[in-house]
């Protein structure tokens, strides 16, 4: 649904990412491994809009996406939840949460997405009015996600969702993630938590100082022995 092929970003002429190719399949969760500044969160920004590629292209569905703005990215169907997920602090759960729906045509679809987001996150619906400040990382991390999803978008791109967070946390975003995907909702999925990606991945790639060096389904990489020594410890 989604490809990526030949990107090639940079910040000020020092290259970030080198000839990124990588497909997102329908039904599929795809991670990226990376260590710090491999290139990950260029790449979903690329992809996402907020970043010009000095060259290469990205087709959704088919369709060249290469220079449409964010907000253009997000109408066509692709949502980035950041790293260190960008809520309004003052503004309340519920207005944090529509502002995900803010570009939507289909108004009268929005309350039923509110209700589904809120049967993925008990949590937020008790606190609907309090402002987004006053949650915990685990709870404002499933409202980055909830906001995301009140966009009603076909592809979401999870940038490092799971740092920082309690184990117990950590499972509940794992649950939805695997949730959202059964929805039919694509999921890409951007972690340094290798256990984390490749257990959830339908596919997996591994980046290294801005390239993809490896690919395979999550269980071919945890097999991998490079994988194994670089990113899993073992
Ligand atoms: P992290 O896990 O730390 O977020 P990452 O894999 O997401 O790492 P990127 O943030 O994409 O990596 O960074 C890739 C490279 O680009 C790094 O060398 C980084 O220093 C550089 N870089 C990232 N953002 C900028 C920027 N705004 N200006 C200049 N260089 C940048």
């Amino acid at each position: 649904m989604l490809s990526v092929d030949g990107l090639c970003v940079s910040y000020h002429g020092v290259p970030a990412l080198l000839d990124v190719s990588l497909e997102i399949e329908r039904g599929a969760i795809t991670t990226i491994v990376g260590s710090n500044g491999a290139g990950k969160t260029t790449l979903m920004k690329a992809i996402a809009g907020l970043l010009v590629p000095d060259r290469g292209s990205v087709h959704l569905f088919g369709q060249d996406v290469g220079g449409r703005t964010p907000a253009e990215m997000v109408q066509a169907g692709v949502t980035l939840v950041p790293e260190g997920r960008r809520l309004f602090g003052q503004m309340s759960v519920r207005d944090n949460l529509m502002t995900g729906a803010y570009s939507r045509d289909d108004r009268s679809a929005i309350p039923a997405d509110f209700e589904t987001v809120l049967g993925h996150f008990p949590a937020l619906r008790d606190r609907l009015n309090a402002p987004a400040s006053d949650l915990s990382g685990g709870q404002q991390q499933m409202l980055a996600v909830g906001r995301a999803l009140m966009a009603s978008p076909r592809l979401v791109l999870l940038d490092e969702p799971t740092i920082g967070l309690a184990p117990a946390v950590v499972n509940t975003i794992c649950d939805i993630i695997e949730t959202i995907s059964r929805n039919g909702v694509e999921v890409l999925l951007v972690e340094q938590n290798a256990h984390i990606a490749l257990e959830l991945a339908t596919r997996a790639y591994v980046m290294e100082n801005g390239r993809i060096v490896l690919s395979g389904s999550g269980k071919e990489l945890e097999h991998n022995d490079q994988v194994r020594e670089a990113y899993l410890g073992l």
